[in-house]
C-alpha cells in the first residue's frame, strides 16, 4: 500500500469512528479526544464528505482541560478540598446552542472526562436540531449556588455537592450528571408530608400536560439522545420526578470503579 492509499484508509477510517453516533458509555473507550484530535477529525470528515474546509460550527464544539485560570475559579466555588474528581478528571465543553428565539448563543459546561465526549456530541446535536437551551454558563456566574443557577434556567453539569437531606455525593458533583433548562423541568418530590420543589420558582412548569417553551418530554430530542447515549432520565423516576435531570447510571458507575 503507497502512502496516499495508506492516508485515505486513514481518512476513511476517521470518518466511519465520526459517524458512529451511537456508542453508549459503556463502550466509549475511557480517553478523552483532545482539542486537536478533535479539529483533525472535522478536517478529515470535510474532506470525506467532499467539503473544501472544516466549518466553522464543528470548531465551535470542544473539549478541553481545565485551564489553570479556570480552576482558580471553581477552587472552594464549585470544586472543594472533599471533592472525589480531581481537576485532571473534568474537562471543559465549549457548544454552541440556540434559544427558543432562535438565536445562536455560546455555552460552557463543565462534566467527566469519562462523559465529555458523548455530551459534548448530544449537545451537538441538539444544536444543529434547533433543539432549545436558553442559557449554558458555568455555575461559578452563579457563585455555585445551584437554586440560583436553576432559577435563572441555567442548564450545566458539574457542581460539587451533596445530594439534599441525604448526605450522599450528587452526580453533579462526580461531573456524571446534566441539567437541561431547569426551571422550565423542575425537580419535585414528596416526603412525609412536605413538598421539595427545586428550583422553588418553578411551581408554574409543574403541570407536565401543559405546553410551554424548554420543557422535556420522554419523546423529544433530548431525552431521546441522553437515553441513546446510556444516560438515565429522572423524568423516568417513580419516587420522585426530576425532569431537567440526565445521570450515568449507577451501573455503569460500578464498571468503571466509581
Ligand atoms: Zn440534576
Amino acid at each position: 500500500m503507497n502512502l496516499i492509499t495508506c492516508h485515505i484508509m486513514e481518512e476513511m477510517e476517521s470518518f466511519i469512528m465520526k459517524k458512529e453516533k451511537k456508542q453508549t458509555l459503556r463502550k466509549r473507550w475511557g480517553c478523552c479526544h483532545t482539542i486537536a484530535g478533535l479539529l483533525l477529525s472535522g478536517v478529515l470528515l470535510s474532506m470525506a464528505s467532499g467539503a473544501a474546509v472544516t466549518s466553522a460550527q464543528d470548531e465551535a464544539f470542544l473539549i478541553s482541560e481545565i485551564s489553570d485560570d479556570l480552576f482558580l475559579r471553581m477552587n472552594g466555588s464549585s470544586w472543594k478540598e472533599e471533592c472525589p474528581v480531581s481537576r485532571e478528571d473534568l474537562r471543559l465543553l465549549h457548544v454552541l446552542h440556540k434559544d427558543a428565539e432562535g438565536n445562536t448563543l455560546e455555552g460552557e459546561m463543565i462534566v467527566h472526562e469519562r462523559i465529555a465526549e458523548d455530551v459534548l456530541q448530544i449537545l451537538q446535536e441538539l444544536y444543529e436540531a434547533d433543539y432549545p437551551i436558553e442559557k449554558m454558563r458555568l455555575v461559578e456566574e452563579y457563585d455555585a449556588e445551584d437554586e440560583l443557577s436553576m432559577e435563572d434556567n441555567n442548564t450545566s453539569a458539574f457542581n460539587f455537592r451533596y445530594i439534599p437531606r441525604s448526605g450522599k455525593i450528587s452526580k453533579h458533583g462526580l461531573g456524571l450528571a446534566v441539567d437541561i433548562n431547569p426551571l422550565y423541568n423542575p425537580y419535585i418530590r414528596y416526603a412525609d408530608g412536605t413538598r421539595y420543589l427545586e428550583p422553588l420558582t418553578a411551581e408554574a412548569w409543574l403541570d407536565r400536560e401543559a405546553e410551554f417553551p424548554y420543557k422535556i418530554e420522554e419523546d423529544d430530542l433530548c431525552c431521546r439522545l441522553f437515553k441513546e447515549h446510556g444516560f438515565e432520565w429522572g423524568g423516568d423516576w417513580i419516587n420522585l420526578k426530576d425532569y431537567q435531570h440526565f445521570e450515568v447510571p449507577d451501573e455503569v458507575m460500578a464498571e468503571w470503579g466509581m
